[in-house]
């Protein structure tokens, strides 16, 4: 181990919150599941007009509150998002009610049905 193993342990530990939100033009990818179908939805929140500064000390530089619907089923996720100052989603900050935040491979994973 040595020093690669303490260097794999410092980008392990660095990429922990990363893959869980990629920015795209003026928007933010976020991907969220349902807890209740496990229906996979990624949302799209625009800088401009949807994150909104945080007053709070110590949490993140933005905020979003929203209520997400999948097309599976009714359930509403109430969803509240924190992002760092470079729209970096802060994992540990955001809370869901009915849903879970995903990183994008998992997104991307079992997209096609696999896990039925
Ligand atoms: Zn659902």
């Amino acid at each position: 181990m040595g020093f690669l193993g303490n260097l794999w342990q410092s980008v392990k530990k660095d990429s922990a919150s990363q893959g869980y939100s990629r920015m795209q033009g003026n928007g933010v990818w976020v991907f969220v599941q349902c807890t209740k179908c496990q229906e996979k939805i990624r949302l799209r929140l625009r800088r401009t007009d949807e994150l909104q500064r945080s007053e709070e000390k110590g949490a993140g530089a933005f905020f979003v509150n929203k209520t997400i619907m999948g097309k599976q089923c009714f359930t509403r996720i109430d969803a509240h998002f924190q992002f760092d100052a470079t729209y970096r989603i802060l994992k540990e900050h955001s809370e869901l009610k009915n849903g879970k935040l995903i990183s994008e491979r998992e997104f991307e994973q079992e997209q096609d049905g696999s896990a039925q």
